[in-house]
């Protein structure tokens, strides 16, 4: 399976990095061995000292497609939950100044941490999903996938224009405003609605 990230999607994120809103959804790939599931610690790498939480939806693609037009994008996915996106932004920084891949700064081991997944029919309204993320017990983010700038249809149908979409793989939405640097000890829970999805503890 493949983890594919989306950049850049709401709008107050793109402003706390500087960054310009984008014409069309950019994305990025983490490989597998990022992924780290069942609420198991995340270990600081060795190789940054500037690790960031990113809270993100994750959409899990249910069946194989290619091509995928965007009215019928939404029968590709049928679960969604939470991941945070854990990026070296120190050495994420130093790639964009040297205009260089982002691969290490985001598909590092355990850079994908995944909470559990609830069925896309508990939802009234897939446009409409409120989410947070407590850091310590304080919420340090919160989003809306109202907000975001491309929907779950447009990424879909996007990026399996590019790449073929395969079931069991995952896409990270992007993440909202907050984003912020971890340590260790802290500890990160992540809810949607008012459901906790993932715990994460740095260690
Ligand atoms: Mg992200």
């Amino acid at each position: 399976m493949k983890i594919i990230c989306i950049g850049r999607n709401y709008v107050e994120h793109i402003k706390e990095l500087n960054n310009a809103i984008p014409a069309e959804p950019v994305f990025f790939l983490k490989p597998d061995t990022a992924l780290l599931n069942r609420n198991r610690p995340f270990y600081y790498p060795a190789f940054s000292s500037d690790i960031h939480y990113e809270l993100e939806l994750v959409l899990k693609i249910n069946k194989v497609g290619r091509h995928i037009q965007k009215q019928f994008a939404s029968n590709y996915f049928d679960e969604i939950g939470l991941g945070l996106d854990m990026t070296a932004r120190d050495l994420q920084e130093n790639a964009k100044k040297k205009s260089l891949p982002w691969a290490v700064a985001k598909g590092f081991d355990q850079s994908a941490p995944i909470g559990r997944f609830l069925p896309k029919n508990n939802f009234s309204d897939s446009a409409n999903i409120s989410f947070h993320l407590e850091l310590n017990g304080k919420t340090v983010q919160t989003g809306n996938s109202s907000l975001m700038i491309y929907s779950f249809e447009d990424i879909i149908s996007h990026i399996s224009n590019y790449m073929t979409l395969r079931t069991g793989d995952l896409i990270f939405t992007g993440t909202p405003a907050g984003v912020g640097p971890v340590k260790i000890g802290d500890v990160l829970e992540a809810y949607i609605e008012s459901e906790k999805i993932l715990k994460c503890e740095i260690r």
